[in-house]
């Protein structure tokens, strides 16, 4: 009898445990140790890498479908990587964009597309200069795929922040917003609710209806990320909580920082329509990817500050401090409402497929 071999399932690409750990074992194990003139090497699996003084990111996206309430597979293209080159603290500048399209795609959807690209370009304040266009037959692409990479630099409100932070943590040397950075103490900041992306995606995949109009957060945060870091700094690193949620960057911090973090439940901001429809559909909203939201972990001293200053801003006008870093424990655990402990383990994967 023929073995069964392994084979791609959906888990591989979404988000959580799974993810992570084919990642490490295939790709990382791949090219891992070609990366050695890297400053932040593929092996960190940081939100992107670091070559010389150059922040480099690449992002494919395969939403399903590819129009969704509050935006479109191009805004979320430009918007991710734009986020993920922000969260090491670059300012991004210019992008690359590959195009896979399916056969049969109007031209019109595809105009449209286009034309939201441009116009989240303009709102991140950065360009398309080069790419790439492929047609493949009519299959299950639902439309189109594509990738955007990009590059970002460091920036003055980089060092700003960077001095900031060594003003109250002298042995602090990092010089990027990277996910081992957090230490006993530091508070950390949600720029907004959480879930509504993914329960967006999975209203338009299913045609569900949740009595209320729930639409993607999906959005470039690097202006805003930059002038927190110009105006209040302090923040020693960020990561964005895509694909798996909080919990999966949270207990991404808590493993490459080696430190635990305590979150309070009443303080994480979610829409009331949002958890209603998780708890009708056994959905942690926690394992929920989300588009436009940032993390940020910030040195308690700033961390008032940054929070009042991001509150007044389009972007973090419901951000809330929902945790700190402990070393009382590894790993990650929230106080709830009810007055206990939960343990809040590395996903497996995003509940919804195809969000990104
Ligand atoms: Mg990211």
């Amino acid at each position: 009898m023929a073995v069964e071999k392994e084979k791609v399932t959906m888990l591989h690409g979404a988000g959580g445990l799974v993810m992570h750990n084919f990642v490490k074992e295939h790709v990382v194990k791949s090219f891992g140790d070609l990366a050695l003139s890297a400053e932040v090497p593929l092996e960190a699996m940081d939100d992107a890498a670091v070559v010389g003084d150059i922040v480099f990111k690449s992002d494919s996206h395969a939403v399903k479908p590819i129009f969704f309430p509050g935006g479109d597979i191009g805004r979320l293209s430009v918007s991710g990587t734009v986020n993920d080159i922000s969260a090491l603290g670059a300012e991004p500048y210019a992008l690359a964009l590959g195009l896979i399209l399916e056969e049969g795609l109007p031209l019109d959807d595809l105009d449209h597309i286009l034309d939201s690209m441009r116009q989240t370009l303009i709102e991140a304040g950065v360009s398309i200069v080069t790419g790439d266009t492929k047609v493949v037959e009519k299959g299950n692409l639902a439309g189109c795929v594509m990738n955007v990479s990009g590059i970002g630099k460091r920036s003055a409100a980089l060092e700003n922040n960077l001095q900031i932070v060594k003003q109250y943590r002298p042995n602090f040397s990092a010089r990027w917003t990277l996910d081992s950075n957090l230490a006993v103490g530091d508070k950390i900041i949600l720029s907004g609710t959480i879930g509504d992306h993914g329960l967006a995606v999975l209203s338009a995949q299913r045609g569900l209806n949740f009595g209320s109009n729930i639409v993607s957060d999906v959005k470039p945060l690097n202006k805003v990320i930059q002038r927190v870091m110009c105006e209040i700094g302090g923040v020693v690193t960020m990561k964005d909580p895509t694909r798996g949620g909080l919990a999966d960057v949270l207990n991404e911090f808590s493993e490459k920082s080696q430190i635990g973090i305590l979150l309070q439940e009443d303080k994480i901001p979610i829409r009331k329509d949002v958890a209603v429809a998780c708890e009708m559909l056994g959905l942690d909203p926690l394992e929920i990817g989300n588009e436009g939201k940032m993390l940020f972990g910030v040195v308690p001293q700033k961390a008032e500050e940054a929070l009042t200053f991001l509150t007044q801003t389009g972007e973090g006008k419901n951000a809330q401090i929902i945790g700190e870093v402990t070393d009382a424990f590894k790993g990650v655990a929230m106080q709830t409402i009810v007055g206990g402990k939960r343990i809040i383990a590395r996903p497996i994967g995003d509940p919804v497929p195809r969000i990104c």
